[in-house]
C-alpha cells in the first residue's frame, strides 16, 4: 500500500556518481518542485565531471519490474525517462508504457555525455524512434540528438532544425521539444512542435559557463509540472524557467 496518495514522478534512468546528471539530478529537481519521485534504475555509471569511467546496465526485466512495482506502489502522475543504455531496455520500457497509456511520459533521448561517452548503444536508436517515442507525451532532443534521431546532419540553422523536427514528428510522435542550447548566438530558443498546432517558442538569454545535467533537469521539471496537472505548454514554460534559474545560480562569467 502506498504511504501517501500524492502525485509521484517515476524516474527511469541511470545513476551518475559525480552527481552532475542522471537520476540524482532528476530526484533533486522533482522534489524541489514539490513532487515525490520513485525509481527504475537502468544503469549504474562511474563518472567524474570530466569522464565516464564505467557503465553497468540493468537487465531489461529488472527495469520493467522496477517500473511496474513503482507504478503499483504509488499514484504515478508522470514518467521521466533518461539514459536507457541498450536496445533491449528501450523495448522493455516501451512495453510498460503501453500498459499505462494514461500516464504521460517525457523522454530525454540521452545518447552521449558531454564528455563524449556514448550512453545509448547505436543499435538502440532505431528501436527508440520506432517503439518508444510514439508512446511518449513529449520527446526533448537537443540539436545533436535531433539530427541523430532524424538520421541526418546537425541543423545549420533554426529553419533546418524545424524541418528535421517536423520530419521526426511525422513518424508518429505526439510532441517534440527541440532544445536550441547548442546553437550559436546570444539567445537560446527551444521550440515545441505538436502535430496539429503552431510551433510554440521559448526564448531565453544565453548565459556564460556551462552546467552539467541541464537536459535531465528540464525533462524532470516538465514531468513534475505535468504531475501537478499543468497542461503541456505551461509545464514546458515552467520547466524552462526552473532551468534558467538554476543556470543563473551557477553561471560563470
Ligand atoms: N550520465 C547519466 C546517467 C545521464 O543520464 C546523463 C544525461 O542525461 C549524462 C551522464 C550526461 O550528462 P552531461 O551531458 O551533463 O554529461
Amino acid at each position: 500500500m502506498a504511504l501517501r496518495q500524492e502525485p509521484y514522478v517515476l524516474v527511469v534512468g541511470g545513476s551518475d556518481s559525480s552527481g552532475g546528471a542522471g537520476i540524482g539530478r532528476d530526484i533533486e529537481t522533482i522534489s524541489s518542485i514539490g513532487v515525490r519521485a520513485c525509481l527504475a534504475v537502468t544503469a549504474v555509471t562511474v563518472q567524474t565531471h570530466e569522464a565516464v569511467r564505467e557503465i553497468h546496465h540493468s537487465s531489461p526485466s529488472l527495469v520493467a519490474a522496477q517500473m511496474c512495482a513503482a507504478l503499483q506502489a504509488n499514484e504515478v502522475a508522470a514518467i521521466k525517462i533518461g539514459m536507457l543504455a541498450t536496445a533491449e531496455i528501450v523495448v522493455a520500457v516501451a512495453a510498460v508504457l503501453r500498459d499505462y497509456p494514461q500516464v504521460p511520459a517525457i523522454l530525454d533521448p540521452v545518447l552521449a555525455s558531454s564528455s563524449g561517452q556514448q550512453l545509448l548503444e547505436a543499435s538502440a536508436i532505431h528501436v527508440m524512434t520506432r517503439d518508444l517515442m510514439p508512446v511518449c507525451r513529449l520527446v526533448t532532443p537537443n540539436l545533436i540528438e535531433l539530427a541523430f534521431l532524424a538520421g541526418t546532419d546537425p541543423a545549420a540553422d533554426e529553419n533546418d532544425a524545424l524541418r528535421q523536427g517536423r520530419e521526426l514528428l511525422a513518424t508518429g510522435l505526439q510532441a517534440l521539444l527541440i532544445k536550441g542550447g547548442h546553437a550559436i548566438g546570444a539567445r537560446s530558443a527551444d521550440i515545441l512542435l505538436r502535430f496539429d498546432q503552431e510551433p510554440a517558442r521559448f526564448d531565453a538569454p544565453r548565459l556564460a559557463g556551462s552546467v552539467r545535467g541541464t537536459g535531465c533537469m528540464l525533462a524532470s521539471a516538465i514531468a513534475a509540472h505535468l504531475a501537478k496537472a499543468s497542461p503541456l505548454e505551461d509545464s514546458v514554460r515552467k520547466g524552462k524557467e526552473f532551468v534558467f534559474e538554476k543556470l543563473q545560480e551557477n553561471a560563470v562569467t
